[in-house]
């Protein structure tokens, strides 16, 4: 029987690929604050090490693949919560399940976002991924939700790209997903928001492919990076924005 973890199950993205893989006849659990199979708070080192417990437990024989989906966005009314969960809380989970993992020649995706090249705070990224949680404290002081956001995604998607290497050559296949503005919980407020509304309308209207990304469009993504298909595919973030990061900036590669 396979195993598979997904947290930030109970709601758009991380519910999509639960919903991709148990349609594929995967063996698949969900992680999240509520509603979920295993029920854990990924904001605090202790709820960190008790996900890791559960899913040990209940992935005896080991994990063919973790999805990292929990996240929180921008307008976070707790700033902390911003790289706490969504870097803190993938990449802990993560390296506390690398075992796990390793037993099946597993496959990991971690989700970033096409916002991540936006963060320019070098500081507070570099907190991020040395781990140094007084400076990330120090430097998140004076950053708005939208440069914290973006700085948690774009150290995820550096930290992948750093520790891809050594994970392959545990056998595990490490890779992210950066999507575009994808319509979900997360986004359902900003798009309501009396200030806001009109600009993210305008904002949508630019993308290429002429539409927002639905749940099921990162939830195909990440099905496949966890694929045998995609079984040469190893250190990738892979952008699922509808062309708005190709747009935005051509000539990075
Ligand atoms: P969502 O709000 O629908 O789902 C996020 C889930 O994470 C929720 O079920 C929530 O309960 C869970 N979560 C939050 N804090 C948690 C915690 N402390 N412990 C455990 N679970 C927690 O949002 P979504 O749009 O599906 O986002 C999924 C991921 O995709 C996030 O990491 C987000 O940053 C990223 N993302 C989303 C978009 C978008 O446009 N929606 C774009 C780029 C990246």
């Amino acid at each position: 029987m396979s195993g598979y973890l997904v947290t930030g199950s109970a709601s758009g993205i991380g519910a999509a690929v639960c919903e991709r893989l148990l349609d594929d006849g995967e063996n698949v659990l969900g992680l999240d604050r509520q509603d979920a199979d295993i029920v854990a708070d990924l904001s605090t080192v202790s709820g960190r090490r008790g996900a890791v417990e559960q899913a040990l437990e209940a992935f005896p024989e080991g994990l063919d693949g973790l999805v990292c989906c929990a996240g929180v966005g921008s307008t976070s009314a707790t700033l902390s919560l911003i790289p706490e969960v969504n870097f803190f809380g993938s990449i802990e989970l993560l390296e506390g399940l690398a075992g796990a993992l390793q037993r099946r020649r597993g496959a990991a995706v971690l989700v970033s976002s096409n916002s991540a090249p936006q963060a320019t705070d070098e500081a507070y990224l570099q907190a991020l991924i040395n781990g140094d949680r007084e400076a990330v404290a120090a430097r998140i002081a004076e950053l708005s939700g939208h440069a914290a956001y973006c700085g948690s995604k774009q150290a995820l998607a550096r930290w992948m790209r750093q520790q891809a290497p050594a994970y392959a050559r545990r056998g595990v296949r490490l890779n992210a997903v950066a999507p575009g503005y994808t319509r979900t919980a997360m986004t359902a407020e900003t798009e309501q928001h009396p200030e806001y509304g009109d600009a993210i309308r305008e904002f949508l209207a630019t993308i290429p492919l002429g539409r927002a990304g639905e749940p099921s469009d990162v939830a195909n993504a990440i099905g496949f990076l966890l694929s045998g298909e995609a079984g040469f595919v190893c250190g990738s973030l892979l952008y699922v924005d509808g062309g708005h990061d190709a747009m935005f900036r051509p000539d990075n590669i």
